[in-house]
């Protein structure tokens, strides 16, 4: 069975205040939630504040990249043992503003994939098309290069996937619950494909204008075993709501 898994991407937004002001209104308000994974993605510099109030609660905590080299002359780079060493669990890999505005390849979300899980860390790797791949019909070839090439030695035991449509991450556009697990349930068999049966056991995710009105329909899909939420987990009574979505839990 797969255990829901719910993060927050917060990507370049707040301040160290106002990561521990999230934190203050929504630790209590998921206290109970035991059946589900949460999970926190700060910027860098709330990391440290972070897991020191998070530290023996029910939520995770995930940086949102790192560099793919251990150390050295990378001038304003993080490593993975960095990350490790200040309390992440997690980091995301692959996320489509990093593959749009950083030039990052399915080479190098591969390197920080592997160098990442060397570390200690699991990782939350996103894959997903944009509106034209969409359009020219290629949405599972590029679905399929991303995986092949970017899960190549990727440990399957520390993986999550995200499948996040491009066209649909911070547009107020939702895949439908049917667009999403058609997407799914091509990459649960693409995975089973490099993972053979362990392909089963990983977290497929979806993210893309994630609410709580949308919530409840995306997480019954089959093959849809969370999200991960920009926009909506700014707020921590928006993402309480999404973390209690209601259903699909036995998957
Ligand atoms: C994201 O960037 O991971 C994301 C899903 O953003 P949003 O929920 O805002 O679309």
């Amino acid at each position: 069975m797969r255990r829901p898994f719910i993060a927050a991407n917060w990507k370049m937004n707040k301040t160290v205040p106002e990561a521990m002001d999230f934190v203050y209104a929504f630790l209590p308000a998921v206290a109970e939630v035991k059946d589900r994974d949460i999970v926190l993605a700060p910027p860098f510099t709330s990391l440290f504040a972070l897991a020191e109030r998070l530290a023996g609660t029910n939520i995770g905590l995930s940086a949102q990249n790192l560099f793919y080299e251990e150390k050295g002359a990378f001038t304003g780079e993080v490593s993975a043992a960095m990350l490790e060493d200040v309390g992440c669990d997690y980091v995301i890999t692959g996320h489509s503003e990093r593959r749009q505005y950083f030039l990052e390849t399915d080479e190098t979300v591969n390197r920080k994939a592997k160098i990442a899980q060397g570390n200690g860390l699991s990782v939350i790797f996103c894959i997903g098309e944009s509106l034209n791949e969409r359009e020219a019909g290629m949405t599972y070839d590029v679905l399929r290069r991303q995986l092949r090439n970017g899960l190549s030695e990727v440990d399957v035991r520390k993986l999550v996937v995200a499948y996040e449509p491009v066209w649909a991450i911070g547009t107020g556009k939702t895949a439908t619950p049917d667009q999403a697990q058609e997407a799914h349930k091509y990459i649960r068999d693409e995975l089973r494909g490099i993972y053979k049966n362990d392909a089963d056991s990983v977290r497929i995710l979806y993210g893309g204008s994630v609410t709580p009105e949308n919530a409840d329909s995306l997480m019954a899909c089959a093959d849809v075993d969370g999200a991960l939420v920009g926009g909506a987990s700014l707020k921590p009574d928006s993402f309480e709501k999404i973390v209690k979505f209601k259903g699909g839990i036995n998957k």
